[in-house]
């Protein structure tokens, strides 16, 4: 079975077509500026090259039929035709505390996507559009929801409550749900194999490190805590999101700054981060570089970066009572051969030894570990589309 994975967000639609008898990717692409003048189709077929197709695509239903044209396409196409594809694969960013796992697609499902538009108001209403998309150009296939969230859902009461008034749990649903569930499942489950463990007895703690990131503790198969919260914007420096702040000073500068509440999660989650602090960019590299140069508010930028990955591992570690491995993943986690090296400095006191030669090296699954390290280090880059395919292809088959 040939089974597509999309990932729709606002104006952009991500796809790949992933064969499932030998998981092999036989297409990537990416729709951009869905919505706005200007639209492009940029797709990949595997071993050829990539083709640009510009055409205006006002909405995600434009955008998913010049997909579906282009897979078919004599020139492009990597399918014979439509009926090829055996069943749909769609990333959902927040599937609340209704889903554990992936779901196959209906009303009822739609319908909980739709309820969480409230806690996800920037990804759940472009995930559902791409559904429906999907779903009228494809009717006679079945569609699956992967969630962001799902992953999480092991986490029990005493690591996803928040100490507020417990009526905004019952009330507002107000919890810490994690994010980048299906990268965490993924990596977290490939460092099980590399450790010749049974998952299930395996202790992990899972540092998903890009533009966004996210930490996981995993502990006998079960998520046990994750950074990211009741949105992506708690836990660690982030590109452009503060992560951990304490929340009087969202009240102080609301009031300084004259915010509103729009204005206020527009600051924190688009100003803030390494680019606010460093002032110079939202990608590390280009702060890495503006620090070797001498800037100042860079160097500190990185320091506050590095440290509150430092933390999250010695907190996991607490919590897990130790751990079996670490895993860095995503573009600085698998690129990053400084910052991972900075993390990894001075952690022996934890069992945390970085074999700094190992380490440089850029997407590639390695173990960079010492050999007397206690706790192995590995680099483990992930692959969401592929969680997403074998899901789908599980519901489907
Ligand atoms: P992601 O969101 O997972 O695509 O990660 C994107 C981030 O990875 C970028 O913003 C960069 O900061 C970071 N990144 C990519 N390559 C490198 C590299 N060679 N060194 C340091 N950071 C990198």
């Amino acid at each position: 079975m040939k089974v597509l994975v999309v990932n729709a967000g606002s104006s952009s639609i991500k796809y790949q077509v992933v064969d499932m008898t030998d998981e092999s990717v036989l297409c990537k692409g990416l729709v951009d500026r869905v919505g706005i003048p200007g639209s492009t189709l940029e797709h990949k077929p595997a071993g050829k090259d990539e083709v640009v197709i510009k055409k205006d695509l006002p909405d995600h239903t434009a955008g998913m039929q010049l997909v579906l044209e282009t897979l078919v396409s004599p020139e492009h196409g990597v399918l014979s035709s439509m009926d090829d594809i055996g069943a749909v694969g769609h990333r959902v960013v927040h599937g609340g505390e209704a889903f554990a796992s992936s779901v196959v697609i209906d009303d009822e499902v739609k319908k909980v996507i739709r309820e969480c538009f409230d806690i996800a108001p920037l990804h759940n209403p472009p995930n559902l559009m791409g559904i429906d998309a999907c779903t009228e150009l494809m009717p006679n296939v079945k569609h699956v929801a992967v969630f962001d969230t799902a992953f999480h859902q092991s986490m029990t009461p005493e690591n996803f409550m928040y100490a507020v008034p417990y009526d905004a749990y019952e009330k507002f649903r107000v919890r810490r749900y994690g994010f980048h569930g299906t990268s965490h499942f993924f990596v977290a489950h490939r460092a099980a194999e590399m450790l010749g463990k049974p998952y299930e007895e395996c202790k992990i703690i899972t540092l998903h490190i890009g533009n966004g990131g996210s930490v996981g503790a995993i502990k006998d198969g079960r998520v046990i805590e994750t950074s990211m919260g009741f949105t992506p914007l708690e836990g660690l420096v982030m590109g452009t999101r503060s992560g951990d702040i304490d929340p009087a000073v969202v009240f102080f500068l609301m009031d300084k700054l004259g915010m509103n509440t729009a204005e206020a999660n527009n600051y924190f989650n688009k100003k803030a981060g390494l680019l606010g602090l460093s002032g110079v960019s939202n990608d590390l590299r280009d702060v890495e570089e503006a620090a070797r140069e001498g800037n100042e508010k860079a160097q500190i930028a990185l320091k506050v970066y590095h440290n509150r990955v430092k933390g999250y591992i010695g907190k996991y570690m607490a919590l897990l009572n130790g751990c079996d491995c670490i895993v860095f993943t995503a573009g600085v986690g698998e690129n990053g051969i400084d910052a991972r090296a900075a993390i990894c400095t001075d952690m022996d006191f934890l069992g945390i030894k970085m074999d700094f030669e190992k380490n440089k090296v850029r997407g590639k699954e390695v173990d960079v570990s010492a050999a007397d390290s206690k706790v192995r280090i590995f680099i483990i880059p992930t692959n969401e589309e592929l969680v997403i395919a074998r899901d789908t292809y599980g519901l489907a088959k």
